[in-house]
C-alpha cells in the first residue's frame, strides 16, 4: 500500500512539473508573441508617419509648382527680392479692348488692340525675360526698391474697363504664355453684356489675373463733388473685396482724370493709383499718381520693347 501510494505521488510531481513547464512554455510564448507585436505595431505607426510626412512634402511640391506656373519666371526657386541702389522704374501697360475690330467701332480704334499683335507683345515680352508683376508687387517694388532675382525687366499689364474681351480674347493668350494681368474693373458693369462676369473673374483669378477698381459708374473724377468721389472710390473697393474675397489695392482713375481732392481720397481705399499720363512709372511720382504706357494697335512688339527698356 505504501510503496503504491508513493509511486502515485511521484506520479504527481511528475504530472506537475510537465503542467509547470508547459505552463511556463506558454508563458514564454504569449511574451514573445506580444512583444512581436509590439515591434509591428511601432513599424506601422512609423511607416505611417514616414507616409504622411511623405504626402506632406508632395502637398508643399505641387504647391510650389502651381505658384510658379502662374508665373513666367525661373520654376525651381521662389522670388528673391534685391534691394537697389537707383529708384526702380515700373512699365505699367495700359491696354483696353483685344479684338478684331468691327467697321462701326472706328471711333473706338485707338482703345482696340487686335488678339494677333496681342499676341506678339506677349511673346516677345516672354522671350525677352520679363516678370510680370501683380498689383501687390508692384506696391512692393515701388515702396522697397526692389527688384525680382535683381531681374530688371518688370512689367505691370493693365487692362481698364472690364470688357467681355478680356475673357474671351486677352485671358487665353495670357494663360498660355503662363503671365498675369490685372483688370480694373468699373463694378456697375459686372455683368452686364458687353462686359465680364463675376464668374469670370474668379476663373481668372485661379490663373493669376487680378481684379482692382476703375469705380463704379466711371465719372470724370476731377469734376465730380466729394460725397460723390467718396462714394465711387469706396463703393467699388467694397465690391471687389467682398465679391472677389481679396483687399483691393488700385485704382484706375477714368478716361485719367483726377484733381488734388481724389488722389487725398483714393489714399482712404487704395496703396496705387494709375493715370493715363504716358510714362514709365517711378514712386517719385506718387504711388497714386502713376505713369502708364498707352498701347495703340499700330503699337509693334520692336516699339513695345524700345518704350519700355530703361
Ligand atoms: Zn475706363
Amino acid at each position: 500500500m505504501e510503496k503504491r501510494s508513493q509511486r502515485s505521488e511521484r506520479k504527481h510531481h511528475k504530472s506537475f512539473k510537465v503542467l509547470n513547464i508547459t505552463l511556463l512554455l506558454a508563458c514564454l510564448l504569449a511574451l514573445v508573441f506580444l512583444s512581436f507585436m509590439l515591434v509591428d505595431k511601432k513599424i506601422i505607426s512609423l511607416t505611417n508617419q514616414k507616409r504622411t510626412v511623405n504626402s506632406q512634402s508632395k502637398v508643399t511640391s505641387t504647391k510650389k509648382v502651381e505658384k510658379t506656373t502662374n508665373n513666367s519666371q525661373p520654376k525651381t526657386q521662389e522670388t528673391n527680392w534685391v534691394k537697389q541702389e537707383n529708384p526702380v522704374k515700373v512699365p505699367i501697360l495700359m491696354y483696353h479692348a483685344i479684338h478684331d475690330m468691327a467697321p462701326e467701332e472706328a471711333g473706338n480704334a485707338n482703345l482696340i488692340v487686335s488678339p494677333s499683335v496681342f499676341e506678339t507683345h506677349i511673346k516677345r515680352l516672354v522671350d525677352e525675360g520679363y516678370y510680370f508683376l501683380t498689383p501687390e508687387e508692384t506696391y512692393k517694388v515701388l515702396t522697397d526698391n526692389v527688384l525680382p532675382n535683381g531681374n530688371n525687366k518688370i512689367i505691370w499689364l493693365t487692362f481698364d474697363d472690364s470688357l467681355w474681351d478680356f475673357y474671351d480674347k486677352a485671358f487665353p493668350i495670357l494663360k498660355q504664355y503662363k503671365t498675369k494681368a490685372t483688370n480694373n474693373v468699373i463694378t456697375g458693369t459686372v455683368g452686364n453684356s458687353g462686359n465680364l462676369t463675376l464668374d469670370q473673374m474668379k476663373e481668372m483669378k485661379q490663373s493669376g489675373m487680378s481684379f482692382e477698381s476703375h469705380t463704379v459708374n466711371h465719372p470724370d473724377l476731377e469734376y465730380s463733388s466729394q460725397e460723390k468721389q467718396i462714394a465711387e472710390l469706396s463703393d467699388s473697393d467694397r465690391y471687389l473685396d467682398s465679391n472677389l474675397a481679396q483687399d483691393t489695392i488700385a485704382v484706375a482713375y477714368p478716361a485719367g482724370r483726377y484733381s488734388d481732392t481724389t488722389l487725398n481720397l483714393a489714399a482712404n481705399n487704395y496703396k496705387l493709383g494709375v493715370t493715363t499720363n504716358e510714362g514709365v512709372a517711378t514712386a517719385a511720382d506718387g504711388l497714386l499718381s502713376l505713369k502708364r504706357v498707352r498701347i495703340l494697335p499700330t503699337t509693334d512688339a520692336d516699339t513695345l520693347i524700345s518704350t519700355i527698356s530703361q
